[in-house]
């Protein structure tokens, strides 16, 4: 794997495809800087070789050339992050991109205007992609983010740089994590699954099976798996024509040998609020008029012991419904069990949409080993998919 300390970058400009897709208030300003913290390792690494950075990234999901999508809107964000006056051409192409890249110099960087002002970043075409070549003697690609599509400037800019093609910093930190858990991650490694449904976790499940050695499954997608062995879930969330599916997946595992361990008990309201009436409740015996929201606290006892058993934890989805403070607890519980896991030295990789905004809502970001910035991305990496962002780099 060829990354950035394979380099030196004296002399040289750097193309770098970076995510800045951040989010920005009415007022045009960054609300979270995430992702430009993020990239900034790569960027100075090549700026203290005594090379430039061409930067590159899409912002949002303009239809043509749509002002408010401007990347001009967070080169003041930028420049404070990086530490150094970063200036802008208002073309990713083309005349205007050719002469700021040409009058850029060494220790400066440079950010071009959002690549997907032009329909052929997202459609890959070749000669876009070929003009963007143009503007850098190495190809970087730091955006994990958009990985997971063969964009220009994320997979197909990279055949135009044969021997000059790297991966940045960050985006070789998330592989190097993905490649502990599944590929060479120290035993026992445990899963824990959690979100609302079957069906959008099933591929991951089939592809985690035969590298985990247990598996924990909460949230939402509890109440198929119960209901599918027999059990009474009242008016729990319940995906019907995945009842199958669920028996097919726990007999599998049987035969992988994978633990799989689902709640035990679960909080039971009588309404789909926070302030609904609660009860601890067996999980296989809710009665009609309530639903689980969250695990209960044998399930976490339970849980516990089997993350602090483990070397490597991997954790998607949130055990419970946390966004209502009353039905957080299973979520928080997990958060501190798999934190208190990690000081004990296992290593721990948080990834995928909900169960990311968790442990940054509940502030658990620093006491994982690592927390993946790339949410679609990440959920192609679990199911097993090569991410033809990587594979072009690779090839
Ligand atoms: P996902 O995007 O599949 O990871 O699902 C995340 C969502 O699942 C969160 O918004 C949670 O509120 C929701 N969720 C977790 N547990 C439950 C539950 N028991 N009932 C309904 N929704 C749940």
């Amino acid at each position: 794997m060829k990354t950035i300390n394979d380099f030196n970058f004296e002399n040289k400009k750097a193309l770098i495809r970076v995510d800045f897709n951040v989010p920005l208030n009415e007022n045009f300003e960054v609300t979270d800087a995430t992702r430009i913290q993020a990239a900034k390792p790569t960027i100075i690494k090549i700026l203290e070789d005594g090379g430039s950075a061409v930067l590159m990234s899409h912002l949002g999901r303009p239809k043509g050339v749509q002002k408010e999508f401007s990347l001009q809107h967070i080169v003041d964000k930028v420049s404070e992050i990086i530490g150094v006056q970063v200036k802008f051409a208002a073309n990713c192409v083309g005349a205007v991109a050719e002469e700021a890249v040409a009058a850029l110099n060494e220790g400066e960087v440079l950010l071009l205007e959002n690549l997907r002002f032009h329909n052929e970043e997202t459609s890959g075409d070749t000669d876009f992609a070929k003009q963007l070549s143009t503007l850098g003697d190495v190809y970087v690609n730091d955006a994990f983010g958009t990985a997971h599509r063969a964009h220009a400037s994320t997979t197909i800019v990279a055949q135009f740089f044969p021997d000059n093609k790297c991966f940045g910093s960050l985006l070789a930190k998330e592989i190097e994590s993905i490649d502990k858990v599944l590929t060479h991650g120290e035993k026992p490694i445990t899963a824990v699954l959690g979100g609302s449904k079957v069906s959008s976790k099933i591929t991951i499940i089939e592809n985690i099976l035969d590298k985990v050695d247990h598996l924990i499954i909460g949230g939402g997608m509890t109440y198929t798996f119960i209901k599918a062995q027999g059990g009474q879930i009242g008016d729990s969330i319940c995906e019907d024509d995945k009842q199958e599916l669920a028996l097919e997946i726990l007999k599998k595992a049987e035969e992988k040998g994978v633990k799989i361990h689902l709640p035990v008990d679960v909080v039971g309201a009588d309404d789909f609020a926070n302030d609904a009436t609660r009860k601890v409740i067996s999980v296989d015996a809710i009665p009609d008029g309530w639903q689980g929201l969250d695990a209960g606290p044998e399930t976490l006892k339970i849980f516990h012991n089997v993350i602090l058993n483990s070397k490597t934890i991997l954790w998607n989805g949130p055990l419970g419904v946390f966004e209502m403070e009353n039905f957080a607890n299973g979520t928080i519980t997990l958060g501190h069990s798999i934190a208190e896991a990690t000081e004990k030295g296992a290593f721990s990789l948080v990834g995928g949409g909900d169960s990311v905004a968790a442990v940054k809502q509940f502030g658990f970001g620093d006491k994982v080993s690592y927390v993946s910035t790339g949410g679609g991305a990440m959920l192609e990496s679990l199911e097993g998919k090569t991410l033809p962002g990587i594979a072009a780099i690779r090839n």
